[in-house]
């Protein structure tokens, strides 16, 4: 390889925000066949609102269903939680104290309040510790996830209580950014922890026709290693938040630079911006950079 032609190459990449970390890197972003992203913080803005909260016991004890599920959260570290928190200090109800706190990542958290277990977490969580379903609840679920919100259920005592809809708008970034990969002879995958109702919902907007959901933290990077074996190069985009793994184990890993430390520390290129259209921007650069060296 001529030193010259990547070290012009990176520094181009570093005037518009696109940190490639070396030339190894720069001359694998090229190949890429499969761009993969994960969905909440890096394909969406990452700043979820609570949209609705519905209790099994009625309207009124919608205030306290937040609150709990406030009260569980303030463990957590999950953007979710953030969401939750901030909705029931808008809504004003003091937070119930909570002890025994436990959480479980990329399924919900849980912790004791006045004696009671207070469950909150997908749907699948509280599958898994034996909380029976609730069809009215259910059915409700489906239709926010329908419009691409991610659904966090709440149980107390083994019992189903309610839900709570949480948004987070797309970045107005990724359509044109699927696009352009799309248009480049790649393909492109949605890869998350969420529902696949909801992931479906939001990929539909995005433009990505290949979903992936339902796929728990530590099974991530499996799931990229997978389509390695099946003959593609892999670019996966993320945040870091659950996806640090799937960044070291893609041929290319690209953190957003806002997302957290180990993103940053993980990816072979970092992007600067929150804009999606950078992941294309690198392929690009390393596709010019290459040509010049050959
Ligand atoms: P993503 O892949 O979109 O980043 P995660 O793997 O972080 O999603 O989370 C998957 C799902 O687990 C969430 O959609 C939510 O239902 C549930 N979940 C995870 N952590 C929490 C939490 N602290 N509170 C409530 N629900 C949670
Ligand atoms: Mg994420």
């Amino acid at each position: 390889a001529t030193p010259t032609a990547v070290t012009v190459g990176l520094g181009r990449g570093a005037a518009i925000g696109v940190l490639v970390r070396n030339g190894d890197a720069l001359e694998a972003a090229e190949k890429v066949t499969t761009v993969v992203f994960d969905k909440t913080g890096t394909l969406t803005v990452g700043r979820p609102e609570v949209t609705a909260v519905i209790a099994t016991a009625g309207d009124a004890a919608r205030e306290s269903l937040l609150a709990m599920a406030a009260a569980v959260e303030l463990n957590s570290q999950h953007p979710l939680a953030g969401a939750v928190i901030r909705a029931a200090e808008k809504a004003g109800a003091p937070l119930p104290k909570s002890t025994g706190f436990t959480s479980s990542s990329g399924r919900g958290a849980s912790a004791l309040i006045d004696g009671r277990t207070v469950l909150v977490g997908s749907g699948g969580y509280l599958d898994e510790l034996g909380v029976e379903a609730d069809l009215a609840l259910v059915a409700q679920a489906a239709s926010h996830q329908q419009a691409g919100e991610t659904v966090v259920m709440v149980a107390v005592d083994g019992q189903m209580a309610g839900l709570i809809a949480i948004a987070d708008v797309l970045k107005p970034s990724a359509p044109p950014a699927v696009a352009a990969l799309k248009k480049s002879g790649r393909r492109v995958v949605m890869l998350t922890g969420d529902a696949r109702v909801t992931a479906e919902a939001v990929a539909g907007r995005a433009g990505i026709d290949l979903v992936i959901a339902g796929v728990l933290p530590d099974q991530k990077a499996a799931e990229v290693k997978r389509l390695q074996q099946q003959g593609e190069v892999v670019a996966f985009v993320g945040d870091g938040i659950n996806d640090a793994p799937a960044l070291a184990q893609a041929d290319v890993g690209i953190a957003i630079g806002s997302g957290t430390d180990v993103a940053v520390e993980t990816g072979s290129i970092v992007l600067m911006h929150e804009d999606l259209l950078g992941v294309v921007a690198a392929l690009q650069l390393s596709a010019k950079v290459m040509q010049r060296i050959r």
